[in-house]
């Protein structure tokens, strides 16, 4: 195998460093060209002075000088803004770019790898809800391979291995069902930011953490399932799988399931993504099922957990929607950080943002941006 060079879009996060673990396993395969992050400059200078990269990118400006004084001594490169992520994104050197920033803040630097004819492995999921329609068939006219790192749509991929040409007749898109998992609107009303970030078997970034809680990231993952797989939504079914094992799985015409079973360690996704269609050994513990025992599945309750129910009706309505849904979780997720708002009023924010927004049938990079602000404007 020849040395793979990767861009890493968000480098200092859950996903980011995960990923740098999986190349320092496969130094001798992999190596780092440029590494972006938003402000965390310590870690990024542990991460420049271990992975050597061309080229580092701070989101804000002070965070990039501040790095540049830090690695003066390196020959490193330091950029900062939209500006220093697309450079990263397109640099002739990388083959793969790595997608683990947070949000929809992915959407440009994406369709510049594309459009470089970069190959994504692609983690951030809000960039493909919101602009879907326009990656796709660019990644497609490219000759690019979008390869999903998020575990489930990772499932779904390696289940379709092999099927070229086989009708999926339904995707099972299993979800953990988070923390609060059975419980009821009474119940959610009074969860706490420390409540909602103790999920039961991920352990991932602030945002992604909030999501799986309001199952608003098991919304989003059915619009990711929809544009990957070319599958409409109806034929989305999100099942409650509590063990984390089965990470999802597709139903072919003859009524043949095939999924794909592990312990829940991105490590794995994230390095299938990286060799795919190759398997290379992997460290860590391999699935017991003696230990497992039981394996349950339960329908989600999208009465209580409204985000199902929101996100379903954004992808319906399509076009401009799911990036006024996506817009307004963010928004809203990072005001119940903050603990400015409850935990319910999560799915309020979204649908009163839903409600205030003229649809948009195919909007460009530009209309997609737009309606980000005019969310922030209404919410
Ligand atoms: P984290 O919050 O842990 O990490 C986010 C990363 O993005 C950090 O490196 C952060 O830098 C960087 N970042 C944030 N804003 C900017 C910006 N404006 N410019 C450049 N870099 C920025 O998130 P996760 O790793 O959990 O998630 C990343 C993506 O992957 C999300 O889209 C999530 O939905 C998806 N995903 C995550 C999974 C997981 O297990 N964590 C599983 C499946 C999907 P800094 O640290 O400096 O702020
Ligand atoms: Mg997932």
């Amino acid at each position: 195998m020849e040395n793979k060079k990767i861009v890493l879009l968000g480098s200092t996060g859950s996903i980011g460093t995960q990923t740098l673990e999986v190349v320092e396993n496969y130094s001798e395969y992999l190596s780092v060209v440029a590494l972006c992050a938003g402000s965390n400059v310590a870690l990024m200078e542990k991460q420049i002075r271990k992975f050597k990269p061309l080229l580092a990118v701070m989101w804000s400006e002070e965070a990039a000088k501040d790095l540049k004084e830090k690695v003066s001594d390196l020959p490193v490169k330091i950029l900062s803004g939209m500006d220093g992520l697309i450079e990263a994104a397109t640099m002739a050197e990388a083959d793969i770019v790595l997608t683990a920033v947070v949000g929809m803040i992915g959407i440009r630097p994406t369709i510049a790898a594309i459009e470089a004819g970069k190959d994504i492995a692609l983690a951030n999921k809000e960039t493909l809800v919101c602009a879907g329609h326009i990656i796709m068939p660019l990644a497609a006219e490219k000759g690019v391979r979008i390869l999903p790192v998020d575990s489930e749509h990772s499932a779904i991929f390696q289940s379709l291995h092999g099927e070229k040409g086989n009708k999926i007749s339904k995707i099972l898109l299993t979800a953990s069902g988070g923390p609060f998992r059975n419980m009821t609107t009474e119940q959610l009303r009074t969860k706490t930011v420390e409540d909602a970030l103790k999920h039961p078997n991920w352990s991932m970034g602030r945002k992604i953490t909030i999501d799986s809680a309001s199952l608003v990231n098991k919304g989003l993952e059915v619009m990711e399932a929809g544009w990957l797989f070319d599958v409409p939504v109806s034929k989305i079914e999100v099942v409650v799988h509590p063990q984390s094992i089965l990470h999802s799985a597709v139903e072919f015409e003859d009524g043949a399931v095939i999924g794909q079973m592990g312990v829940p360690d991105m490590k794995l996704p994230i390095q299938y993504a990286l060799f795919y269609p190759n398997r290379l050994p992997m460290t860590g513990n391999k699935l017991d099922l003696f230990a497992v025992k039981d394996m349950t599945f339960e329908k989600p309750d999208p009465e209580v957990f409204r985000g199902l129910a929101l996100a379903l009706r954004a992808a319906a309505e399509g076009g401009s929607m799911p990036t006024v849904f996506n817009a307004a979780n963010e928004l809203a997720v990072s005001r119940f950080l903050d603990k400015k708002i409850g935990f319910l009023d999560i799915y309020e924010i979204i649908e009163k943002a839903m409600d205030a927004h003229t649809l948009i049938a195919n909007p460009t990079v530009e209309q997609i941006l737009e309606a980000e602000r005019e969310v922030s404007e209404v919410c």
